[in-house]
């Protein structure tokens, strides 16, 4: 009898294989990259409370962000034009956390607007989401002057506002992009090669880290360590270990 070709014996494989592909060409990656072995997980799946529901939501954020946007608790709002707060779903099950607003984004008051927002939109367009469909917000919601990175009193002086994001809006997933990001969230200095790979939590919220966009553009080869990353926050978000 013929053998059938192995691609027919893996059908769903084999299609999964090919829409990933696609997906991920979509944010300019050429081919999938190999898994790599995953740490064992510090995280413990969900515990906290169930989240409110959106008009709930918005009620307990917006005299936060009324207060943020008047905010003068650091030296970042000297030379700011806006503040960013936030943008997104206050419903959504992923929430991106992100470093600080960049000249594009102090312009517009909204974060991930520049090139790296625009890349962040295809990474999205890979996953099938949408940004309505996501929370972004930054760990400081003024731009640091010439984009250096917060300073710890300012990332402390800020934290109040990002706490009550994540805990208001209590996603499935948080997603930090970047060092700043989770070193923030996790309190610790250890480099991104230590925190990527593993799943991490956030008051019992399962969290990942992954290279921030700003970096993909600088360095798009890291663009399938991303997609890994990406494709073990959907894997939470449909309710895999
Ligand atoms: S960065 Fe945060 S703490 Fe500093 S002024 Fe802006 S809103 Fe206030």
């Amino acid at each position: 009898m013929k053998q059938k070709p192995e691609k027919d014996l893996f059908p769903e494989t084999a299609r999964a294989m090919a829409a990933g592909l696609r997906q991920a060409a979509a944010f300019g990656l050429k081919k999938l990259p190999k898994r790599t072995a995953s740490t064992p997980a510090p995280a413990a799946a969900s515990t906290g409370p169930q989240p409110a529901d959106s008009s709930e939501k918005e009620q307990r954020l917006a005299p936060i962000r009324e207060a943020a946007l008047a905010c003068t608790k650091c030296r970042l709002c000297k030379e700011r034009t806006h503040v960013v707060f936030g943008d997104g779903s206050l419903d959504a099950q992923l929430l991106f956390v992100g470093e600080g607003p960049g000249r594009d984004e102090d312009a517009q008051g909204i974060p991930f607007v520049g090139a790296a927002g625009k890349l962040l939109n295809k990474i999205l367009d890979a996953m099938k989401l949408r940004r309505e469909d996501i929370y972004i917000c930054n760990v400081v919601k003024c731009r640091p002057p010439q984009n250096r990175l917060p300073e710890p009193d300012e990332i402390q002086a800020c934290w109040g506002y990002l706490k009550a994001q994540m805990e208001t809006i209590r996603p499935k997933v948080i997603c930090c992009l970047g060092k700043t990001a989770a070193a923030t969230l996790l309190q610790t200095k250890a480099p991104m090669s230590k925190l990527r790979g593993s799943d991490w939590a956030w008051e019992g919220i399962p969290l990942i880290v992954t290279y921030h966009p700003a970096y993909l553009l600088r360095n798009p080869l890291a663009k399938g360590d991303v997609w890994i990353d990406m494709q073990r926050a959907m894997a939470l978000l449909r309710g895999e270990s």
